[in-house]
This record gives C-alpha cells, structure tokens and sequence, in this order.
C-alpha cells in the first residue's frame, strides 16, 4: 500500500517511507491510498471476538499488504498487552477506558505499535557485518507524548530513545515515567521551555553531518504508524456495545486536541464501523469547533486549560479530515458536532460525575462526558473516550472532588524510581556534540 501526502506534492511513499520519515517531504500528512471496507461477517462475529483478534482485522486492512501475516500478528498482539473496557457511567453514557496501559492514556496504544513496526523494518535492513544499524528516535515532549513513546519503545530491539523535555517544566509524576526507565531510553533535561527542545529536534532532523552520522527518525503523533492504530479501540467498543445489545444509534464522543484520536475513529467509520456519529469535545481552545460552526477555520496561539493534553491551537490533523471528505464542510458537518467547555464547566462536570455516580472522570473525559450529557438525543447510546487516568492529574483532580484520587501500583511503581538525566543547554551546538559523541 502506498501513502499520499495531503499537500499533493511529495511523491507516492511506501509504509516504511511514510513511517521513517513522519511528515511528507511537501510538509503534508500521509494517508493511506486505499481504505478498505471490512466485509460484513466480520460485523457480524465481531461480538464474539477478543481485542487483539478485531485488531488484528483492521491491521490487516491497513498493513497487510507490506508486513507477512506472522510478524503484523505479533506487532499487533504485543501492542495490545492491556484492556480497554467500555464502563457505563449513567444515563445512555459509557466510557471506553483507553487508560489501561503503561503510561495510563491512550497514547501507549499509537506509541506501542509504532515501536514494535520500526523495529519489525529495522530487523530487515541489518548491515553487511549482520549487526543492525541503530535507530535513533527524538522526541521533544511537554509531558504526555515523552512517557507513551520512552514506555513504547522501551527494550525494543535495534532502536534508542532520546526524549528531550524543559528543565522544571513537566509535572513530576510525568517526568518520572520516561526519566526513571534507562535502557535504551535517555532522557535529556533541556534548561529552556518546550519550543527549545522541539528546535533541537527540528535543527537535528537539517543537520548533514549529524544524519550522515546517525539514523534519526521522529515518533511525533502525526506518524501513520502511531495514529492508524488507533482505529482498533474504536471497532472493540463497538463489540462491546453489541454484547450488550446497544449498537444500533452509537454516538462517539472524543476529547480531541490535534485531533489524531477522533481521525481514527474516522477511518473506522470509513471501514464500514456503524458509528450514527460523532462529537469533538474541546477544551477553550475551539478551533474545530468555530470550524463547524462557520465553515473557516482560523487557528491561532493556543490557551493553557486544566485539559492541557488537549491545548492546541492548531490541530494537525485537521488536514486529514479536510482530506478524508474532499475539503466538504457539509460533508463534515454531518458527520461530526462539536463542543466546546470552560475550565470551570470542566471541573464542574468532574466533581458532578463523582458525587451524583461515583464515576471519577479525568479533564479530558470529562469534556467528553459532558458533550455527551449535553448532546445525545433519544434513542442514541454515547460512548466518550476516557483519554487518560485521572491520577495522571492527581493535584488538579483533588483540588476539584476535594478527596484523595487512588494512584494506580503502575504510577507508583515509576516514582519509585530513580531519575536518571543528562543535562542540556538548549543550544544546538551543544545537543549535536552529545549525539556526535555517543
Ligand atoms: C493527546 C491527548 C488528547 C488529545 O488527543 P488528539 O489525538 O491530539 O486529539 C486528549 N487527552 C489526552 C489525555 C491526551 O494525552
């Protein structure tokens, strides 16, 4: 299968292509060329199936063509070491828990299966001596995507991690999930903020002699590898919903922020998923959500929320979406709602949630949740994604419900650890010796 840049100007790229280089050379997001519609026996047997075999399905779908059957198995049934159960809440609402992984969000599914094909392609190109040439990934992190891709990539074969994060700038349970892992994990303590650490990547991924030197590729979100796989919880809630007979009017509601997760689900739907529709939940930062309303989209700097996974400005993905229907806004528009909530109207329906049903929301899910409580119509069942665990915000989740939030043994066991860092100016001179020297 081959992968098109939404720009139009780079050329048609293979899977690894896409997946080594991230972006297009045109600057565009790759897309699939094909997206095949799943046949109608799989819907129908989907109920009994497990998570890794549906997932497995869709995979296939995507991937089969370019990985032999034995090894995508594997990628897939390794990714996908954790559940992801729909709980109900209350009402016609249920929550897809994408937070039982090992960075507790759903970031780990993306990050998991990127890791395991990068290693899967890097396994095939060994050197003349039989040894493998290292691939080094970068990654520039404000918090949450450093802890899913270091957890990700970790012992996997033939590829080191260089998470680069601002000194005094990332809370400490999240520091301690990709600082305390060793391996063939370093974590590089920037003494800047976090557009440092991302020019230092960017200036790494132009330099010459660095890249003559080194293998270097990016993990960012925007990766085929990492936002594909996404897709496969979507399909599994549907299961689930079926199970319990509550398939046929399925509303989805995701807390979305460069909107890779709800594209995802787009693409399920594109593969025949029987979704009715879908609602985009922000935070105060509502650029997709003026989109809808008046059909121009206008990004601009973004706002610090208490959902802060979700403060974007500008989402990168939109361009797939403006892909995926033909730049229609209309078209969109049937598909897709949105909803958009204040900090306050966040922690609001965060403490109501508790209180009134015992179900502890994050900030983000509870964006989702409230889009729901706000928008479902009769007859419709809401399935939100729970984004992340709410430990994962321990200080502003108490703060709000006023009682202690439990911290999951996985959390507690990362801050046990110890923190091992190397120290970084936010020069790039200095960055490049140390990649040099290694
Ligand atoms: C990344 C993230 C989001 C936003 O997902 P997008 O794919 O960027 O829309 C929402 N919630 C949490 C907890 C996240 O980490």
């Amino acid at each position: 299968m081959h992968y098109y840049s939404t720009n139009q100007q780079a050329p048609l790229a293979s899977l690894e292509e896409a997946v080594v280089r991230g972006l297009a050379t045109d600057k565009g997001l790759y897309m699939p060329e094909r997206i095949k519609q799943l046949p109608k026996d799989f819907f129908d047997g989907i109920a009994e199936m497990s998570f890794q075999e549906i997932a497995y399905q869709v995979a296939d779908a995507f991937f089969g063509e370019d990985i032999p059957a034995e090894e995508l198995k594997r990628i897939v049934y390794d990714t996908l070491a954790f559940d992801a159960p729909v709980v109900y809440v209350d009402g016609n609402i249920h929550s897809l828990e994408l937070y039982h992984g090992p960075t507790l969000a759903f970031k780990d599914v993306g990050a998991r299966f990127m890791a395991r094909l990068l290693g899967y392609f890097n396994g095939l190109r060994s050197t003349v001596d039989g040894q493998q040439k290292m691939v080094n990934v970068l990654v520039a992190t404000s918090g949450d995507t450093g802890s899913a891709v270091a957890n990700g990539f970790l012992c996997v074969e033939g590829i080191h991690v260089y998470v680069l994060y601002p000194k005094g700038k990332v809370s400490a349970i999240q520091e301690c999930q990709f600082t305390t892992l060793g391996q063939n994990i370093t974590a590089l303590e920037v003494d800047g903020v976090f557009d440092d650490c991302q020019r230092l990547v960017k200036s790494a991924f132009m330099d010459a002699e660095l890249n003559a030197h080194m293998r270097l590729t990016s993990a960012n979100s925007i990766n085929v590898a990492r936002f594909l796989p996404q897709a496969f919880y979507y399909f599994y809630a549907y299961a689930q919903m079926k199970r319990q007979g509550k398939e046929g009017e399925l509303v989805i509601c995701v807390p979305s922020g460069n909107f890779g997760n709800i594209c995802a689900g787009l693409f399920a739907h594109r593969m025949g998923l029987p979704i009715k529709r879908f609602i985009a939940a922000n935070n105060s930062n509502d650029i997709f959500y003026q989109y809808l309303l008046t059909g121009e989209y206008h990004p601009r700097a973004s706002v610090q929320t208490i959902a802060n996974a979700m403060d974007v400005g500008d989402p990168s993905n939109f361009a797939r979406i403006l892909d995926l229907y033909g730049h229609s806004h209309a078209d969109i528009c049937k598909l897709i709602s949105g909803a958009a909530y204040t900090d306050e109207q966040i922690a609001e329906t965060l403490a109501d949630t508790y209180h009134r049903t015992g179900y502890l929301l994050d900030p983000h899910g509870a964006c989702g949740y409230r889009a729901l409580s706000e928008g479902l119509r009769d007859g419709e069942q809401g399935v939100f994604l729970e984004t992340a665990h709410p430990a994962k915000f321990r200080d502003t989740v108490e703060g709000i419900i006023g009682d202690e939030v439990a911290v999951p043994e996985k959390l507690q066991a990362f801050m046990r650890g110890t923190k091992q860092s190397v120290p970084m100016t936010a020069a790039f001179e200095d960055f490049k010796a140390y990649l040099m020297s290694v």
